[in-house]
This record gives C-alpha cells, structure tokens and sequence, in this order.
C-alpha cells in the first residue's frame, strides 16, 4: 500500500485548538514563558512526539526536541509554544503543529529516507531575554547569561522561573553539528502583504537585522530663567535637532525597506526650570542588508562628530544592540515554492520578514527557511490574531510538502 504524504488538515485544526483550550483568553491564549498554561503547553507537545517516531526531551531552557532514531537526513523544524501578554493563538504554534504534522506523515513512511526533528523553542516572544532557547541550543548563551535574565512580567529571575517549573539542573540541549539539512519554520505573516494580494503562501527570504543605538548628548546643565539663550548648551536642544537630521539624511542613503524609530527619550534633569544638562535617546534600524546598516551606522557617527565639532553640546553614539540578518536558505526556498505550486496554486510570494524568529537564530549554524501564512487584517500580538481554518490547513499541505521535497532530494 502506498504511504499517504499529505497532511491531514482536520488533525493540524485540532491540535491548534487543543493548544488554544490551554491558558485560552477570549479566542487567543495568555501563555508567557514558564506559567502553567505554557509548561503544559509543552507537556503537550512531549506527549504527541512518540506519535511521530520522536523520543522527547524537554531541557534545562525548556526547549522541547523530538529526536529521531532513523536512518537518512534529518530536518529540523518547529517554532514556538509561549505567547505575548493576552495575544494570539497561533502565533509560534502554528509552526510547532506543522513541524509535528510533517514528523508524522513522514517519519513512518518507507519512500521517505529521513526523518522531521521537532523543535518548540522557548521564549522566542523575549519574557526573559531575547531568543534564548534557541541561541541556547546553537550555543549562544552562557550561565551567566541566565543568571542575570529576568522576568519582565515578575519579579523573579530565570533562575527562580526554573526552579519553579522543574527544569532547574536538567541539562541544556545544543545542536549536534552536521546533523541537520537544515531548519524549517511556519509562522502566521503577522502583516497583511498576503491577505492583500490574495495569496496564501510567503516564501521568507530574509529575517531583518534589528540594531539598537543609544545616543547621549552632553551639554551643561543651568538656571532655565537667568542663563541667557547665547550661551546655553542645551542638550534637549542638540537631540531634538539630531532626531530631524536623521529623517533628513537617512532617505538618500537608506535601503527600499529600511526603517528607523526614535524609542525612548530622557532629559536629565527634565525639570522646566533647570537646563538639561545630559539627553539620551535610544534608536533603532532594521534592514536585511548589513551593508545598508554600516552605511547608516557610519551616517550616524559622523553627524554625532559633527555636532560635536559644531557645539554647543557633545554627542555620543553607543551601539546596544546587533542583531544580524538572516538569509534564508536559497534551495530550501525554491522547494517551498515547488510545493506551493502543486498544493496553494502558486500563490506564494518571495518576501522579507519584519519581525524576528528563531530560524535567524537557527541560520547562523545550518541552512534555514520560513513559509508563512496570512494573518486576517494583518494582526497579530493581540488575541483577535487568526487566519482562515482554509489557509491553515494550505499552509499545512505546503508545509508537509516541502520538508518530504527536502527530506527526499537528499537521499
Ligand atoms: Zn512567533
């Protein structure tokens, strides 16, 4: 008898659902990493991975792996099962579901030589860090890094989190070099690029690079009423004047999809009657190319050495945060795209993803890729988040399709 190698569309929506019944908030989910409704989350997903000829393990981080003992390549694909504060329900579970849905389709089947390895990385949605399972697993975080990490919705620290789910001591699993062709990962678009042109499949070929700037300015701080205007050094002054330069020079020399936002602004000592003396502002630039964010960085320090050089004030520029972007995997998008063509119509665009996930974690050690499916309105990180039972199950199909693609060519 032929083996079946399709997904089954009713099992994915019900597994979905299963997950959604578990910390549910009106039609999504309040799951933030190591509460009771994401641990049994996990639970969950440990439980149905046997089903897929996987042996589970749930380590030290709490990453879930599903491993397996056939012979032939191995593909790794997963997601993520904690949620934002009152959010979606589908938002990282989609891809876990998909990834389990393809390790049970294609794991037992004899035309297929390998086999689908489950991964459910934890705290992708950032409750403690920034991506912490899975830079755990690629070897990205030391124990002094989950030593400092803290609850940003608690006060207690990881470490107190761990204990208090069971995972303290247990060992932390990190990938076996060579062992995988590569990572795999579904996602709702979280945009409305697909909703809007009536396609059902993105074909991710980059995750954008996220830099962090802090940059202080330094002036002197004075009597608002008896400090003539002349001889002020105001440092409010000199960082309202740098945040308009940079809408002013930035557009010439920026990518077609850059974008750049002021966050935070503090004056010290932010008092009306006293000149401020120190101002701060934090910023950020996204880009997939980090040839733009040299460019733009270099934009940046240059203005600083310039107002510097200009007075009255001193103006620093301090890189906080680099966050490289990720190419995704060239085959492995045009096997996405075969696949698309033969289960979604061709409905699928190539295109760049704004937001972060753990395959640009994944990509810095193996080729990795992302299809995505669209999200009704483009909403997401907010409980109404959903997308048509239709197009999960779609993006189902496609899915399954493209790991048994991948698995396959490289017997
Ligand atoms: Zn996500």
């Amino acid at each position: 008898m032929p083996d079946a190698i399709s997904a089954n569309g009713d099992r994915v929506l019900a597994d979905l659902n299963a997950l959604r019944a578990i910390g549910t908030y009106k039609t999504g989910v309040h799951k933030p990493t190591f509460s009771d409704a994401h641990m049994c989350s996990l639970e969950w997903l440990a439980a149905r991975l046997p089903g897929a000829g996987l042996s589970a393990t749930i380590d030290g981080i709490g990453n879930v792996l599903g491993t397996s003992a056939k012979a032939g390549p191995k593909l790794l694909a997963g997601s993520h099962l904690e949620s934002q504060n009152y959010a979606g329900w589908l938002d990282g579970p989609l891809g876990v579901v998909y990834a389990l849905e393809a390790a049970r389709v294609l794991n037992p089947a004899s035309s297929v030589k390998g086999a689908v390895e489950v991964a459910s990385w934890c705290d992708e949605e950032g409750h403690f860090g920034s991506f912490l399972g899975s830079r755990s697993f690629v070897g990205g975080v030391t124990e002094a890094d989950i030593d400092a990490a803290r609850d940003r919705n608690a006060d207690r620290s990881m470490r107190e989190a761990l204990q208090s789910v069971g995972l303290a001591g247990r060992t932390r699993l990190t990938a076996e070099r060579g062992r995988h062709i590569g990572y795999f990962e579904a996602h709702i678009e979280q945009g409305d690029r697909l909703e809007s042109s009536g396609l059902k499949i993105g074909i991710v070929t980059s995750i954008v690079g996220i830099w962090q700037y802090r940059i202080a300015f330094t002036g002197e701080q004075n009597h608002a009423g008896t400090t003539r205007m002349a001889i002020r050094k105001d440092a409010g002054v000199a960082l309202a004047k740098f945040c308009v330069a940079i809408d002013g020079s930035f557009p010439a020399i920026c990518g077609p999809r850059t974008v750049w936002t002021t966050g935070r602004i503090t004056l010290d000592p932010g008092a009306p009657s006293i000149i401020p003396g120190r101002a701060e502002m934090l910023f950020q630039i996204r880009d997939d190319d980090p040839a733009v964010i040299d460019r733009l960085e270099e934009k940046l320090r240059s203005m600083a050495a310039d107002a510097t050089a200009g007075g009255p004030c001193s103006v620093a520029v301090e890189r906080i945060r680099t966050g490289a972007p990720a190419r995704m995997d060239a085959h492995f998008q045009d096997a996405i795209e075969a696949a698309s063509a033969s289960l979604a119509d061709g409905k699928s665009v190539r295109m760049p993803s704004a937001a972060g996930h753990d395959a640009q974690v994944l990509a810095t050690i193996m080729p990795a890729a992302m299809l995505f499916v669209p999200s009704i309105g483009g909403v997401s990180h907010h409980w109404t988040e959903n997308t048509d039972d239709a197009d999960i199950v779609t993006g189902a199909e496609v899915y399954v399709e493209t790991c048994r693609r991948l698995l396959v060519e490289r017997i």
